[in-house]
């Protein structure tokens, strides 16, 4: 049952869900002449993509096809197909054909020219206008019930929906009050699939000392960080962190954030250990102190630790060491200094746990990609069934991976669905 119909219900593809992956799908079947219908519960499309990138929507990056692909971890390969469809580039074309120019940042980072979020929302409205698609906002879907491949969807406040293309892209299950309420996974289980666990991705982490809150607001540039658990470790690249009331966050912490809720798993702590000073050796950090000690002996630590940390972090890191901050760095003793050294190349900290998934940029977990079809983003258990943009258990770090992920998986399941079997 394909091609347009008359019976008001019936569409040639429905997409549940108008976050980046369900609009381009939309948008694709539309172009292949679709009737296509787009349900969304929220009053607007695209509600998550308005506080993306800080306001700025960080929509993709510049990276080659592969580096892309890695950043997707073990199961990046899967992306290989909608990419080659539909990359960074053919996303950047789109939206300049709607309107938007996009400028690339620091490590390839692409914003909208003017950085401005609303702008990607109102050019995918632009588009979703100009090739016809039927947008239901305000529009909630309350269950699906597939009869002999029809799919029938109760939708909040209107009349029964059906269709035999149906495309899922109801995102994670974060940031709920952006309509990403995790109701995807329950209709997939409905409808015959199982889900991955959901856990939190790119999430800030909770630490055990209390005396974080006197460092809290603190950002340290230039830094590397490692975590330890049971002889395993994960390191970061040289970067940016946070320091919160509750724990650490910010981009490197952000970005090893699920593998560190995976190491955490039933274990109650993990330990972080900081290099304040990535780029200096403990023997090069020693010498440029006994110089220090040599040519300004009366100064005082305090004064000593200035050059090297931010000031909020002296306190803390004086009584660590049980310094006092007053005192003159030619009375430091040998001990004393080699516990510097130490302390600025491994500052530790203990994790034990993460915010709640509510609080994650990103939700991992979902339906797992052995039960899609790469090619097609068709269901391998239920055909007729497609899936979209993070209900898929394929999550990458901060970067304009994610919503990259979603454009691209949208396009390929619009256009697969719009296609004759
Ligand atoms: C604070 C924050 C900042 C981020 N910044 C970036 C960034 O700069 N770059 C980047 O690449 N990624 C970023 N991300 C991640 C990115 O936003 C997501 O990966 C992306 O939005 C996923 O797209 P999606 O279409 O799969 O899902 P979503 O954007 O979550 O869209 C799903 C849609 O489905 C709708 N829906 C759900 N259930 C129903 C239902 N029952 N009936 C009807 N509609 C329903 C929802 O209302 C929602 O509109 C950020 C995320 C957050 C939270």
């Amino acid at each position: 049952m394909t091609g347009r119909t008359a019976a008001v219900d019936y569409y040639d593809v429905v997409v549940v869900g108008a976050g980046p992956a369900g609009t381009m799908a939309a948008i694709r079947a539309a172009q292949l002449k679709k009737n296509v219908a787009l349900v969304e519960r929220n009053a607007s499309v695209g509600r998550k993509i308005l506080i993306t990138g800080k306001g700025r929507c960080n929509l993709t990056n510049t990276a080659d096809m592969d580096p892309f692909m890695q950043k997707f971890g073990k199961q990046g390969q899967f992306l290989r197909s909608a990419f080659y469809e539909f990359f960074n580039n053919d996303l950047i074309d789109f939206f300049k054909e709607y309107g938007l120019s996009a400028k690339a940042e620091r490590q390839g980072r692409v914003f909208p020219s003017d950085d401005k979020s609303m702008s990607v929302v109102r050019a995918l409205e632009k588009a979703l206008a100009e090739t016809g698609v039927n947008v239901f906002t305000g529009s909630r879907v309350m269950g699906i019930r597939n009869d002999a491949g029809i799919f029938h969807l109760k939708v909040e406040g209107r009349t029964e929906m059906w269709t035999n293309r149906l495309i899922l892209a109801t995102g994670g299950a974060s940031y709920k009050a952006t309509g990403s309420t995790g109701d995807g996974f329950h209709f997939a289980k409905l409808l015959g699939h199982t889900f991955n666990p959901l856990r939190p991705g790119l999430v800030p982490l909770k630490t055990k000392e209390p005396w974080v809150i006197e460092m809290q607001g603190l950002t340290l540039k230039n830094v590397r960080i490692t975590f330890e658990c049971g002889g395993k470790k994960i390191h970061s690249e040289i970067g940016e962190m946070l320091l919160t009331h509750f724990g650490v966050s910010g981009p490197l912490v952000l970005d090893l954030s699920s593998q560190v809720v995976e190491l955490l798993g039933d274990r109650k702590e993990v330990s972080l250990s900081i290099d304040l000073k990535p780029g200096l050796t403990m023997e090069q950090l020693d010498n440029r102190m006994l110089r220090d000690i040599e040519e300004h002996g009366s100064i005082n630590i305090k004064t000593l630790l200035k050059d090297m940390l931010p000031l909020k972090m002296i306190p803390v890191f004086a009584s660590m060491l049980n310094l006092d901050p007053a005192k003159r760095i030619n009375q430091l003793a040998k001990g004393e200094r080699e516990g510097i050294t130490a302390l600025l190349k491994d500052f530790r900290m203990t994790i034990t746990g993460a915010l709640p998934l509510e609080e994650a940029m990103v939700t991992c977990g979902g339906i797992p990609v052995k039960d899609i079809n790469p090619r097609t983003m068709e269901s391998r258990i239920i055909p007729g069934l497609y899936f979209a943009g993070e209900i898929i258990d394929l999550t990458a770090p901060s970067g304009g991976y994610n919503l990259q992920q979603a454009f691209s998986t949208g396009y390929l399941a619009g256009e697969s669905a719009s296609c004759e079997k």
